[in-house]
C-alpha cells in the first residue's frame, strides 16, 4: 500500500468523493457505502469512522437554511391548499438538499480522519486510587509532600 499522501487538501478531494490518500479513487461504492479500499492506491477505508457526524452538519445546515424559508412558505400562502403545497414543496427540496450535501460531507469529514491519522483516544492504564495512571505522569504536578524544604 501507497502510504504517501496526497498533496491536495482533503476537503477538495472529499467533496470530488475521491480517496484522501491519493486523491484519485474513488470513495464510496453505494450512496453513503465505502468502499473496502482504495482501487487506486490502496489505502483501507476502514481506519476511520465518520459515525453521525455528517448527518449532524447537514442537518444543522438545512436547519439554519431552512426554517426561515419554512417561515415564510408558511405565512404567504392565503389558503390551507396554498400552505400546503408551499410546504410540501418546501419540505422536498430540503430533503433533496439533505441528500445531496451528504456524500460530500461524509467524504470531507472521512478523508480529514485520514489526513490526520484520527484513531479511537487509548490509555495505557486507568491508575488505581491515588497511584497516577502512567500515560499521565508527565505532567502532575509534585505533591506537597515532594517538594524540596526549605
Ligand atoms: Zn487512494
Amino acid at each position: 500500500m501507497n502510504r504517501r499522501y496526497s498533496s491536495r487538501s482533503p476537503i477538495e478531494t472529499g467533496i470530488r468523493l475521491r480517496c484522501g490518500n491519493c486523491g484519485q479513487g474513488k470513495l464510496f461504492r453505494a450512496y453513503l457505502k465505502f468502499k473496502d479500499e482504495c482501487d487506486i492506491c490502496g489505502q483501507s477505508f476502514s481506519v476511520a469512522d465518520t459515525a453521525d457526524g455528517p448527518a449532524f452538519f447537514v442537518g444543522f445546515l438545512a436547519l439554519i437554511v431552512f426554517t426561515p424559508a419554512f417561515v415564510i412558505a408558511g405565512i404567504l400562502p392565503e389558503t390551507t391548499t396554498g400552505f400546503v403545497i408551499s410546504m410540501t414543496i418546501m419540505s422536498i427540496i430540503c430533503l433533496g438538499v439533505i441528500l445531496l450535501l451528504l456524500p460530500p460531507f461524509k467524504g470531507v469529514l472521512f478523508n480529514l480522519q485520514i489526513h490526520h491519522r484520527a484513531e479511537e483516544g487509548k490509555f495505557s492504564s486507568f491508575g488505581e486510587h491515588g497511584v497516577v495512571p502512567e500515560n499521565c505522569k508527565r505532567n502532575t504536578p509534585p505533591r506537597p509532600d515532594q517538594l524540596p524544604k526549605s
